[in-house]
């Protein structure tokens, strides 16, 4: 878990408050900030953060290819309930 730093507003931000899909919800997926609580090796180091979230976990992440990643969730932007 990392303790966010700075956030950053893009288009697509400016594009959802003008309605281009129902998300009612926190915005915001672009962010820097330090790692606090997880994996040893990352503690106290500055990471960034994304629009998408992948498992880490399929065959894909595991083989560097997160960007094929199936289970991947979405920050900022998901399914409205
Ligand atoms: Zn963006
Ligand atoms: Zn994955």
């Amino acid at each position: 878990m990392a303790r966010v730093l700075r956030t950053g507003i893009c288009n697509t931000d400016l594009e959802l408050l003008r309605g281009y899909y129902p998300y009612k919800d926190i915005l915001g997926h672009e962010f820097v900030g330090v790692f606090e609580k997880g994996s040893e090796q990352l503690i106290n180091k500055r990471v960034v953060g994304e629009i998408n979230a992948v498992c880490g976990y399929c065959r894909f992440c595991r083989s560097g290819k997160t960007t094929h990643c199936g289970n991947f969730t979405l920050l900022g932007i998901c399914q409205p309930q």
